[in-house]
């Protein structure tokens, strides 16, 4: 008789615990995922794919501007709330189902419960008794993390709430400067909130390049986002008009809604992680090594839970990563180099590697080459959006460091760009490489001449 009631318990239902679960599965492995909430995770179900479709319903209120320049006449166009949510909702149960069912498919169990390790083998299935398991990877992500602190917090909502609101405010205030925080932004904008982002730094979107975050806060404003930099929350006080802000720095602000985009965190609460003597790193996420091994032989730990890179591609090849090397001796690790990602602002940005300070401070000297020029879609609209394209390129080797492109698709042209990149490509392979014409991405290969910012030696 079997030792174990499973050979692998996978917690949490999410693109990384989905993966390695299906993988092992199908290797012949009896497997179960227990999840407390709907199977599909972040992703699916409050993250990537729902603000995909919020992006989408709200760019085509600036499509309809552009749109005026072409001859069409697109006034008197409405957005309903309800029925955009009805479909979104619609799909994401959709999706949902078809993760039920390829994990049905696979042969892995599904057991809907909070699952707490009591043990190193073995997990308490929350009302629904105990199981043991020969190995246990933990993928259960990250939750949002918003102040508790200061007066009026608890009138803060964070992206969980925002994708589910009964109705859209007219004004919104969204505090933080990352992903969430701009992607919202543009979200509410194009969807008529009067929207105002509010970051305690000096840029938006820190670890990105210095000329994509200024290029990137510059066009916000131009499509109508109000950015205020170097200020934060003090309290917030409900008003009979709304919800005002009260701030470190500059005026008060009065909205109808506060949003927190203020980071995750990775979600081991209440998981009886110290039951099993699993080690938590500085961060608070499950310490990992390469092979997302933790310090206890018999569990692993993959995605936002271990806090590399948080994004849901990287949670997919940990998955596998794991599976491969446990369930079909095969031991590789993923390579979390030159990992390429996408911000769904608007205008959206594709960035992969480094950017130029990273780059000179790891590499010493590097070339650059920036290119910003006005998108031929808009040309008869009279707006004065620009595209920005840049490359670092290291000195010495000529390999190219880092691509960042700010733009349409930028997104879909930056998973081109990172092959080459990933391969170790030089500029001068890269420009041999002949453009697509007329595309706003035909200008990466067309960049001869070194930049030189204004005023700097040449
Ligand atoms: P990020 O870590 O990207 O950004 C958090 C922001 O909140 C930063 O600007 C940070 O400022 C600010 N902040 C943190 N603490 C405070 C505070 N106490 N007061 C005021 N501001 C604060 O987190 P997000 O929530 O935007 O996203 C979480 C993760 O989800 C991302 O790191 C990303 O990996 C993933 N994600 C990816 C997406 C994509 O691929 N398109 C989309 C959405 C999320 P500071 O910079 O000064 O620290």
């Amino acid at each position: 008789m079997a030792k174990y009631d499973y050979d692998l318990f996978v917690i949490g239902a999410g693109s990384g615990g989905v993966r390695a679960a299906r993988l092992a599965a199908v290797s012949g492995a009896r497997v179960a995922v227990a999840e407390e909430h709907r199977v599909g995770g972040t992703c699916v179900i409050r993250g990537c794919v729902p603000k995909k479709f919020m992006v989408y319903a709200s760019e085509f209120a600036h499509e309809a501007q552009i749109a005026e320049g072409y001859g069409w006449s697109a006034s008197g166009a409405s957005f309903d709330w309800k029925r955009f949510l009805d479909a979104k909702d619609r799909e994401i149960a959709r999706l949902s189902g078809i993760y039920v069912t390829n994990l049905s498919n696979a042969g892995a169990e599904i057991v809907h419960a909070k699952a707490r390790l009591q043990d190193a083998h073995t997990i308490e299935l929350v009302g629904k008794g105990t199981v043991t398991a020969e190995k246990i990877l933990i993928a259960t992500g990250g939750r949002p993390w918003k102040p508790t602190e200061f007066p009026g917090a608890e009138h803060i909502i964070t992206s969980e709430e925002a994708f589910h609101l009964p109705e859209l405010p007219k004004r919104i205030m969204i505090a933080g400067g990352g992903y969430i925080a701009v992607e919202f932004a543009g979200i509410f904008n194009g969807l008529g909130v009067d929207t105002t982002l509010v970051y305690r730094g000096a840029n938006i979107l820190r670890g990105f390049d210095d000329d994509v975050r200024s290029h990137v806060a510059e066009e916000m404003k131009k499509r109508g986002i109000k950015v205020v930099l170097g200020s934060q929350h003090r309290a917030i006080e409900k008003t009979p008009g709304g919800l005002v802000s009260r701030m470190t720095a500059g005026a008060d602000i009065e909205t109808d809604l506060v949003m927190f985009a203020t980071g995750r965190r990775p979600y081991v609460e209440g998981l009886g992680l110290e039951n099993a003597g699993v080690r938590l790193n500085d961060a608070g996420a499950v310490a990992v090594d390469a092979f997302s091994r933790t310090n206890v032989e018999n569990i692993w730990a993959v995605g936002d839970v271990t806090d590399r890179i948080n994004l849901t591609p990287v949670a997919i090849r940990e998955g596998a990563a794991f599976a491969q090397a446990e369930f079909y001796d095969n031991p590789i690790s993923f390579d979390h180099d030159m990992v390429a990602s996408a911000v769904f602002s608007q205008p959206p940005v594709g960035a992969v590697g480094l950017s130029e300070a990273d780059a000179r401070h790891l590499h010493g000297k590097v070339d650059i080459y920036l290119s910003r020029f006005r998108p031929m879609k808009t040309t008869f609209y009279g707006g004065d959006e620009r595209c920005l394209i840049k490359l670092v390129v290291d000195q010495a080797s000529q390999k190219i460091l880092g691509c960042h492109v700010v733009g349409a698709d930028a997104p879909e042209i930056i998973q081109m760009a990172a092959v080459a990149l990933k391969m170790g490509v030089t500029k001068q392979q890269w420009d041999s490489t002949c453009a697509v014409h007329p595309t706003l991405a035909e200008e990466l290969v067309t960049m001869r001449d070194k930049y030189v910012p204004q005023g700097a030696a040449a």
